[in-house]
């Protein structure tokens, strides 16, 4: 770590960069939050101020995504990876199956949490021989009959794949976990049964997620689910059955109305696309770094690359750290690099990547 004496360009994965206008909104009303005299931190969630803040962070998010009214959006705690075991909790019961499509390290996890209680489960794609640099494209075809649901991540945060295309299946509802990229391009949520996101990538602070699910597609089982897991009991107590995380809330709610002063996920959607094409441009034409990933399975939200000498790379990442540029290193199994720009991300910052390691390799080729 260096020691900086201003914000830095910040390329970690997630716990992730937030827009600085948030951050500095919130330092402004850190300690009296527009004139009640405390913290949002230190408020009850059973009061009016928190209220407003919870209602307007939903009413935000909906209109962000046009988010259909049969859809309930609900804060959880615990994490994208508490929704690995709630939801199958909530959608099947002994003896039922679904199908999951494994295209990298968070859709594996899904899928052997779901198993530990529905040994049923199916894999439909295995990305594992592409090295998950595969993303399949998904037809009712493909869909096993008895499956519930067909499960995917939508944007594969280590790998640094997407799915550019949301598959549109009729035979069985669709989840995803956008965790690594919700908000940041447009979405048909009728193509969806349930989206779940951790807050950490690109909307707040860790520990804080976002379901969205249809009501109307949402079973009665014959078990008992944990009540913090349990979707219906926590839409019906408007995510408030227990203590939320506020001050995550009250976080997300202020990047929520800071993406529509820019215009919008379309906006966001346009500026990521220019930000991803700018890096992505400079790795297909260098001799030096290269990204593994084809180029139709590219995530906009994390750049994969590396260099074709990977004994350099621990110099490379030196220099990134000396340079001010955090969180570079690629994921412990996949080594390299990798940069994450999520929406915060300003476009000088890739610029500044860009230049760099142009320089980089000038220097040594
Ligand atoms: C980071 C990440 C997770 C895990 O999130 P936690 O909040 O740590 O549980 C799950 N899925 C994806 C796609 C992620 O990027």
């Amino acid at each position: 770590m260096g020691s900086f004496t201003h914000r830095i360009y910040n390329f970690n994965a997630g716990p992730a960069m937030l827009p600085t206008p948030v951050l500095e909104e919130a330092k402004e009303e850190f300690l009296n939050f527009r004139g009640t005299g405390m913290s949002v931190m230190e408020m009850s969630h059973r009061e009016k101020p928190f209220q407003t803040i919870l209602d307007e962070s939903i009413a935000d998010l909906r209109s962000l995504l046009s988010i259909p009214d049969n859809f309930a959006v609900v804060y959880f705690p615990g994490g994208a990876t508490l929704q690995f075991s709630a939801l199958p909790l909530n959608y099947l019961q002994e003896g039922d199956s679904a199908d999951f499509s494994l295209t990298g390290v968070w859709s594996n996890k899904a899928f052997e949490e779901a198993k530990k209680f529905y040994p049923n489960v199916k894999s439909i794609f295995d990305g594992k021989e592409s090295k998950f640099t595969a993303i399949p494209k998904l037809t009712d075809a493909h869909i096993n009959k008895d499956a519930k649901y067909v499960y995917i991540t939508s944007n594969n945060t280590i790998y640094g794949t997407r799915y550019k295309e949301i598959p549109k299946l009729k035979n069985a509802p669709l989840f995803a976990d956008m965790t690594s990229e919700l908000l940041s391009r447009k979405l048909n949520i009728n193509d969806f049964s349930v989206i779940f996101a951790g807050a950490q990538k690109n909307i707040g602070p860790s520990g804080l997620t976002i379901v969205i699910f249809d009501r109307e597609k949402i079973p009665n089982v014959n078990h008992p689910i944990p009540n913090l897991m349990n979707l219906k009991l926590m839409d019906k107590n408007g995510s408030l059955y227990n203590t939320p995380p506020t001050y995550s809330i009250y976080i997300a709610g202020l990047v929520f109305k800071y993406v529509k002063k820019l215009g919008g996920v379309s906006a966001v959607e346009e500026i990521n696309e220019r930000k991803a094409n700018k890096l992505y441009d400079f790795l297909d034409q260098s001799t030096y770094f290269y990204a593994p990933v084809p180029k139709e399975n590219r995530s906009t939200m994390n750049v994969v690359f590396r260099s074709h000498d990977d004994s350099r790379d621990k110099e490379i990442l030196d220099e990134f750290e000396k340079q001010g540029f955090a969180g570079l290193k690629g994921y412990r199994d996949v080594g390299g690099f990798r940069a994450s720009i999520y929406n915060a991300m300003p476009e000088e910052g890739i610029d500044a990547l860009v230049s760099f390691l142009k320089e980089f390799e000038r220097s040594k080729t």
